[in-house]
């Protein structure tokens, strides 16, 4: 019953994120981009399990690993292979799946998923391996709600933002839980059956409950026995500038979140490369975490010319303003 994040590759290099929901009963892998030498990190089978992979935006350094990736998935037909990005990014994999050469693909069975994330909505295609992908199957278009992926166990949030181009941050929304309170139970003399499952299920509609013979309130049942965790969330958010409309986006989004994985791509002295490239600097992402009530800040996606020293500097700058803030554990800093 958590989250568990994991930034991909170094400081000054490309970076993704793989994201794990473990629910106890199941889990559920996301990875966040696709950059060079990212997935290289995960072993094999973690690779192979992947249910979903979002793409902020198609920049070379978001998506220059997905080769690596789609060598391992091509053929899988034993799960649904979705990928998730802004417009265009179904038009940009067709040429992924088409950039290499089929000749068995007749005998092979595999359906991509590609959807677009507009505004308004989300614009769905389906690609065939039996076809060699040459074909881009409009599927029916969905009214895009800003939760764009809803599974039972979690949800993922999609905002767009401005990078000179559309670019997404994702929020990912592990389900509350509900729990039943045993020792409660027990004062009630009520034994475990299948009436928990009714009492737990928010789409019972029934006001009476018959346990062992005996008729309950459900409501005041509920009320009684039931308590509610808070399911985990993450964000992850990256390449874009940090201008009002993206504060007003971010801000309520991210209200409660407990961890926000953020690029800072430029110390806050070079503001000016910062808002030339649609980018953000350090001190303007510590300030949205500070203002946005995250529990914590982790910082990813810097750029190539920084040294040491310099991500030294960037980390202390950044906690001088919100003080849980840190690096990916793996990094040398
Ligand atoms: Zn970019
Ligand atoms: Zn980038």
């Amino acid at each position: 019953m958590s989250i568990e994040l994991s930034v991909l590759g170094n400081a000054g290099q490309d970076n993704a994120a793989f994201v794990k929901i473990d629910t106890g009963q199941a889990i559920h892998r996301l990875l966040f981009d696709c950059g060079e030498n990212t997935i290289s990190s995960l072993e094999y089978n973690e690779i192979l399990s992947i249910d979903q992979v979002f793409f902020s935006h198609l920049h070379m350094d978001h998506i220059a690993g997905f080769d690596g990736f789609f060598r391992g998935l091509y053929a899988r037909d034993s799960k649904k292979n979705m990928i998730w990005g802004p417009n265009h990014t179904a038009r940009i994999m067709q040429h992924r799946f088409c950039g290499t050469l089929w000749n068995l693909h007749h005998i092979m069975n595999a359906t991509w998923h590609v959807h677009d994330i507009l505004e308004d909505m989300i614009r769905p295609y389906r690609y065939e391996l039996s076809d060699a992908f040459e074909n881009a199957y409009l599927e029916p278009k969905k009214p895009n709600t800003g939760v764009v992926l809803k599974h039972p166990d979690y949800n993922v949030q999609a905002i767009i933002l401005d990078h000179k181009t559309p670019s997404i941050a994702y929020i990912i929304r592990e389900t509350d839980h509900t729990n039943l309170e045993p020792e409660r139970m027990k004062a009630l003399g009520l034994q475990p059956g299948a009436w928990v499952r009714d009492l737990k299920n928010p789409n019972f509609a029934a006001e009476i409950l018959m346990i062992a013979g005996k008729s309950y309130p459900v409501k005041a049942l509920r009320e009684e026995l039931l308590s509610t965790t808070r399911g985990d969330s993450v964000a992850y958010l990256t390449d874009f500038i940090l201008n009002q409309e993206a504060v007003d986006k971010l801000r309520p989004a991210l209200q409660g979140v407990r961890l926000m994985l953020c690029e800072s791509q430029y110390l806050h002295i070079d503001l000016e490369m910062a808002e030339r490239n649609y980018h953000m600097t350090n001190k303007q992402v510590a300030e949205l975490a500070a203002k946005s009530g995250v529990q914590e800040l982790m910082l990813f996606h810097i750029s190539e010319r920084y040294n040491l020293e310099e991500r030294q500097q960037m980390l202390t700058e950044t906690q001088k303003i919100f003080a849980n803030s840190k690096f990916p554990n793996h990094w040398e800093i």
